[in-house]
């Protein structure tokens, strides 16, 4: 059994354990504001996929909260100054600059992540990512979810396929390291087109993989589509074999980022048995080692 996790990979970059800070920027999104759509992605929670984050307040606030929620188990550890909820490109360079440059210049952050959209990338964000990097390493993670075209519609994406290409590429160019988003489960998907978008994401050159369950949480509009039974989730086994599938699709240089979702418990409608993160993982164990699943073992 074998698959690049990301303590690994933390610890060969940093020499120690690395945790992630989750900070809220205040953002917003293309597909809520208006300019795309204004009930963002089918499956997306009010919070905007950050249900873990800091309420909004000053980064430098954030950042001690956060310290202090981990402070028992971290001790002398290193953190990732993660901005999680909605696009965290989406705002005017100043002010961009204004939340990322006190979060990546302080001594114990090690690097800085940003989660985002491929179509939310202009020229100056590009630019200010390229300075950023130079101080320390910078994720930029990306929402794709899918390769399919009728099912990127289904989830209201809003952007097609060529500019998460494009997104990818111009982030290698800037130096950041690319993480993409990639949801198993999604209604309509058979596992072998989810097979393909991993096979997909691991021929786009990204750097690492984000592999979530599918949700349906009770502030997001796939509820209604799920209550009218239009479809039905996976079960934790069905689950646990298509991400295996998903481990074996990716090239075994990409490092997986994520094996699950963490939904918030209280907006959680489906799967229920994904609230019990340690049964999930420890099914996955499991499944991962009586069937000796190799990372890149079915990439082509
Ligand atoms: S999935 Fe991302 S882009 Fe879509 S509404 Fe949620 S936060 Fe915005």
């Amino acid at each position: 059994m074998y698959y690049r996790t990301l303590n690994s990979y933390l610890r060969e970059r940093f020499g120690t354990k690395v945790y992630k800070l989750s900070l809220d920027g205040g953002m917003t999104c293309p597909t809520r504001d208006g300019t795309l759509g204004t009930r963002g992605c089918i499956f997306c929670s009010r919070a905007g996929g950050g249900e873990f984050a800091a309420p909004p307040a000053p980064i430098d606030e954030q950042m001690e909260n956060a310290r202090r929620r981990v402070a028992a188990k971290a001790g002398n550890a290193r953190y990732i100054a993660y901005f999680q909820s909605f696009t965290n490109t989406y705002a005017p360079v100043e002010r961009l600059e204004s939340l990322f440059y006190p979060a990546i210049e302080r001594e114990e952050v090690a690097a800085l992540s940003i989660a985002t959209r491929p179509d939310c990338l202009p020229g100056p964000v590009l630019e200010l990512i390229e300075r950023l990097n130079r101080i320390k390493l910078v994720f930029v993670e990306l929402g794709l979810q899918t390769i399919h075209p009728a099912t990127a519609g289904y989830i209201r994406r809003g952007y097609d396929l060529p500019v998460y290409d494009k997104a990818v590429a111009a982030l290698h160019d800037a130096g950041a390291e690319v993480v993409t988003h990639v949801i198993i489960g999604l209604p309509g998907e058979t596992p072998e087109m989810t097979f393909a978008t991993a096979r997909y994401v691991g021929h786009s050159g990204t750097d690492g993989v984000k592999l979530q369950l599918l949700h349906v949480l009770k502030s997001a509009d796939l509820a209604a589509e799920y209550e009218a039974g239009r479809f039905r989730t996976l079960t934790m086994e069905e689950y646990v074999e298509i991400l295996a599938g998903c481990i074996r699709s990716l090239p075994p240089r990409v490092v997986i980022h994520r094996l699950t979702g963490d939904g918030d418990k209280r907006e959680l409608i489906a799967p229920l048995w994904s609230g019990n993160k340690k049964a999930v993982l420890n099914a996955v164990k499991r499944y991962f080692e009586e069937n000796n699943v190799t990372q890149g073992e079915w990439y082509f």
